[in-house]
C-alpha cells in the first residue's frame, strides 16, 4: 500500500549523501544522479518513469518513458513551472493495468497526482525534487525569442545550468544557435533566484518543510562540507530524504550502483526545507515594466566571468575544493 494513504509517512525522514558511481551520470544529472539510478531500475523492471522534459520548443512538459533514451530527457532541472496535460490520467490508466510506476515532479505536482488518484497503489513509487519555487513559462518564452532577435538564430539547445564547464554549485545557463554561436548567460538565473518570475502559489508553498509528499524527496546537498566532509567534489551530491519504507526499500535496491553517506537532517537543511520564499514587494511593477528593457538591463549587470579569467577562477575554485577535502 501507498504509505501516504495509511498515514505511515515517518515523523522525520532518514537522510544520505549520494553520488552515482558514474560520472558520466553524475555529469548529465543536477546533482548526484540518484534519480537515474532509480529509473533504471524501474525500467529494467518493465515499469513506466514520468517526468519533465523540454519539448521542441523548449517548453517543459511531463511526459511518459519505457526506454533509456526518453528518460535520460528528465534528467537536469528546467527552471520553469512544468506543463501536465493528461499524464495524470495516463499514471493511473498504467497503475490500474498493474505497471510498476515511478512519477517525479515538484511536491505540488507529486501531491497532486496523490490526491487525483484518490486511493493507494502498491505499484507507484513517487519522488518529488525540493524546489524553492518555479518561474513563469511565458517569461521563458520571452527570454527565448530575445535572445533569438539579439543573436540572429533560433535556438537549438538550451542547459539551464551548465555544471559541465561552471562546476555543480554555479549557475550559469548555456544556449546553443543554430548558427553555431554559443553563449553563457546569467539573465535567466538572476531573475529566477530574484524571485519575482515566479508562479503565485509558490509564495505559499505548504511544501517547504522536512515532510514531503514523495515517498523519496531529492535535492542538491548545500551543506556537503559540514554534513559529510570529503564527498563534495564539484560534479554534484544529492540530498537524498527517504519519507516512507516504500522509498527506503526502493533505495535499498538501487544502493549498489551509489556511493552513499548516512548523514544528520540538522546538517541538511536549506531555506525550501523550511520556508517559501518571500514574494517581491515591487513584483507587479516588475510585470508591468517592458520585459525586454529588464532582460537587457539584467544582462548589463550579470555577465558570467568568461575568457582567460573565468578559467583561471574555475581552476583555483576547483584547486581549492580539492585541497580542503583531501
Ligand atoms: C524548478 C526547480 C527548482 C529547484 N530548486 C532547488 C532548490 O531550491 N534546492 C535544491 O536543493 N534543489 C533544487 N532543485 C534541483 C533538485 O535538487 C534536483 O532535481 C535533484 O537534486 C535531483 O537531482 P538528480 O541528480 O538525482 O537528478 P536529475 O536527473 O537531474 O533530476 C531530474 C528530475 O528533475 C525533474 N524535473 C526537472 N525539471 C523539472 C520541472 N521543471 N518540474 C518538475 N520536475 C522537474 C525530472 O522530472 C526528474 O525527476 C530544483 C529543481 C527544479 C526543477
Ligand atoms: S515552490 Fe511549492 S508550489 Fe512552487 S512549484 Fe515548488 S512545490 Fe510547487
Amino acid at each position: 500500500m501507498n504509505n501516504y494513504f495509511k498515514n505511515e509517512k515517518w515523523d522525520k525522514p532518514i537522510t544520505f549523501a549520494v553520488k552515482h558511481k558514474d560520472i558520466d551520470v553524475r555529469m548529465a544529472s543536477r546533482s548526484g544522479g540518484v534519480f537515474t539510478a532509480l529509473t533504471d531500475y524501474v525500467l529494467l523492471s518493465g515499469g513506466i518513469v514520468y517526468g519533465c522534459v523540454l519539448d521542441d520548443s523548449f517548453s517543459a512538459i511531463h511526459i511518459r518513458a519505457t526506454e533509456t533514451f526518453t528518460r535520460d530527457r528528465m534528467r537536469g532541472s528546467k527552471y520553469i513551472q512544468s506543463e501536465m496535460g493528461d499524464v495524470y490520467k495516463k499514471v493511473k490508466e498504467d497503475l490500474d493495468s498493474e505497471k510498476y510506476v515511478l512519477f517525479s515532479g515538484t511536491s505540488c505536482q507529486v501531491s497532486g497526482l496523490i490526491g487525483f488518484l484518490g486511493k493507494s497503489y502498491e505499484n507507484l513509487l513517487t519522488i518529488d525534487i525540493v524546489c524553492h519555487g518555479v518561474p513563469s513559462p511565458l517569461v521563458w518564452k520571452d527570454y527565448i525569442y530575445w535572445q533569438e532577435e539579439k543573436n540572429h538564430s533560433k535556438v537549438k539547445s538550451v542547459d539551464f545550468r551548465n555544471k559541465k564547464d561552471f562546476g555543480w554549485k554555479d549557475h550559469v545557463e548555456s544556449i546553443v544557435f543554430e548558427n553555431g554561436k554559443i553563449i553563457n548567460s546569467r539573465v535567466f538565473t538572476t531573475l529566477f533566484y530574484e524571485h519575482s518570475i515566479l508562479r503565485p502559489s509558490c509564495y505559499v508553498c505548504p511544501y517547504k518543510d522536512i515532510i514531503h509528499p514523495g515517498n523519496i524527496t531529492l535535492a542538491d546537498y548545500w551543506g556537503i562540507d559540514n554534513a559529510t566532509p570529503g564527498f563534495n567534489d564539484d560534479k554534484g551530491v544529492s540530498l537524498v530524504l527517504i519519507n516512507d519504507e516504500t522509498g527506503y526499500s526502493a533505495f535499498k535496491k538501487v544502493s549498489e550502483m551509489l556511493d552513499i553517506r548516512k548523514t544528520r537532517i540538522e546538517d541538511s537543511m536549506q531555506p525550501p526545507l523550511e520556508t517559501p520564499c518571500q514574494k517581491p514587494e515591487n513584483r507587479s511593477e516588475f510585470w508591468k515594466n517592458d520585459i525586454n528593457k529588464t532582460f537587457l538591463l539584467v544582462e548589463k549587470n550579470n555577465k558570467p566571468t568568461k575568457g582567460f579569467y573565468g578559467k583561471v577562477k574555475r581552476k583555483i575554485n576547483k584547486l581549492l575544493n580539492h585541497i580542503l577535502n583531501d
